[in-house]
């Protein structure tokens, strides 16, 4: 039988606008949306669309502090009595807008409402578009980050007793996460990005490997700048599978983000949609018995809407022809979801990328394997 899958949406998570010039654009979910009913995604008999709910305070807070989530509210409503800045808005990375505040909370209930339907059987897998926003912090908004929706739906699972595995595969490194479960062995976060010397937030080292009993379960792969598809997958292939099969989680959470895409705006990786797409199939291969994807990160519009298709393809067992549908290429013209081919980048850039990749693999056998009773190579 085929992966009993969940798709949460709707268009109330898609019409906010950060400000004019901000490249987070939520009207990518509704890029995203549109393309895989395009392709009549939710036609299958194992594969749902389901429209997500807001979070409860509570549920908020389980991550972040209360006077946090009141100043949330406070400048997504226009209250000009509250200093921005004490919580890290400001004009730039995290503008306060209008609606902030559900918005913000639509996206948290979203990834919640996923994983309590994994937890209570209802699908296999749920891929939650609109969160992933991995660098939000206890008491401040970080990185176009308000609430850290992965943490708490993370902290869900926690609380039925489970193990969670979180591997983040958006090009920036997955700090907030790894940050509320640094010290927790009950937690294995893995983040594959462009190295924190060339990109925000400036962390995600191997050495960050985890304190007290968390440690060895904190688990960074930094890459170089024109890392490609088949680099990246080469150190893919060398951390994760083999961590967590050791690991053995009762539930998988995996960031998505794709700004890692060679067409992104704000960042030097180059992936393609298809490299994307191969990443994503070997969480498949893992065959976790509980699944919940998050979006993340992707600044240009179409590849997220493209990578997100084929992602949430892998996940229900759909393949999507190449050939983009009607409704969709009329609106607004992109006529293949797939990049043309590997990108294009020097032989000595190649060479390079590959080599940090290396190092990166190499520090991880070397000072996490030992952790997981594993040798490297
Ligand atoms: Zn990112």
């Amino acid at each position: 039988m085929a992966r009993r899958t969940a798709f949460l949406y709707d268009d109330r998570m898609s019409h906010h606008v950060l400000s004019d010039s901000h490249p987070m654009r939520p009207i990518r979910l509704k890029y995203t949306y549109d393309l895989l009913q395009g392709y009549g995604a939710f036609d299958a008999e194992n594969s749902r669309l389901v429209s997500p709910r807001f979070a409860t305070e509570n549920e908020a807070m389980s991550y972040h502090t209360p006077e946090y989530i009141e100043a949330v509210r406070a400048l997504g409503s226009g209250d000009s009595s509250m200093n921005p800045a004490a919580h890290n808005f400001g004009p730039g990375d995290n503008p306060p807008y209008e609606g902030m505040y559900d918005a913000a909370m639509l996206s948290t209930g979203s990834a919640v409402q996923a994983a309590e339907m994994l937890i209570s059987d209802e699908v296999d897998a749920a891929f939650s578009i609109s969160g992933g926003l991995h660098h939000a912090m206890p008491n401040y908004a970080y990185g176009f980050c308000v609430f850290n929706d992965p943490v708490i739906a993370i902290k869900r699972f926690l609380a039925e007793g489970m193990r969670v595995a979180y591997v983040d595969i958006d090009c920036h490194h997955g700090d907030g996460v790894q940050h509320a479960f640094y010290d927790t062995g009950a937690v294995l976060t893995i983040s594959l990005h462009e190295s924190g010397a060339y990109l925000f937030p400036g962390t995600g080292f191997p050495q960050e490997t985890g304190a007290g009993l968390g440690r060895g379960y904190s688990v960074n792969v930094p890459l170089y700048p024109y890392t490609t598809d088949e680099v990246y997958l080469h150190a893919f292939r060398e951390v994760v599978p083999r961590l967590l099969e050791a690991f053995q989680p009762d539930a998988l959470v995996t960031q998505l983000g794709i700004d890692s895409h060679y067409l992104d705006p704000i960042t030097h990786m180059a992936l393609t949609v298809q490299g994307f797409a191969e990443a994503v199939a070997e969480f498949a291969k893992l065959s976790p018995a509980k699944w919940l994807a998050l979006g993340g990160g992707g600044y240009d519009l179409h590849a997220v809407a493209r990578a997100w298709t084929l992602a949430y393809g892998v996940m229900s067992e759909q393949e999507f022809g190449s050939e983009i549908p009607e409704s969709y290429s009329t609106a607004y013209d992109v006529a293949s979801l797939f990049d043309p081919a590997e990108v294009n980048v020097q032989d000595q850039v190649r060479k390079d990328a590959l080599a940090f990749a290396d190092a990166s693999v190499q520090a991880i056998h070397r000072i996490i394997y030992p952790a997981h009773g594993l040798q490297g190579i």
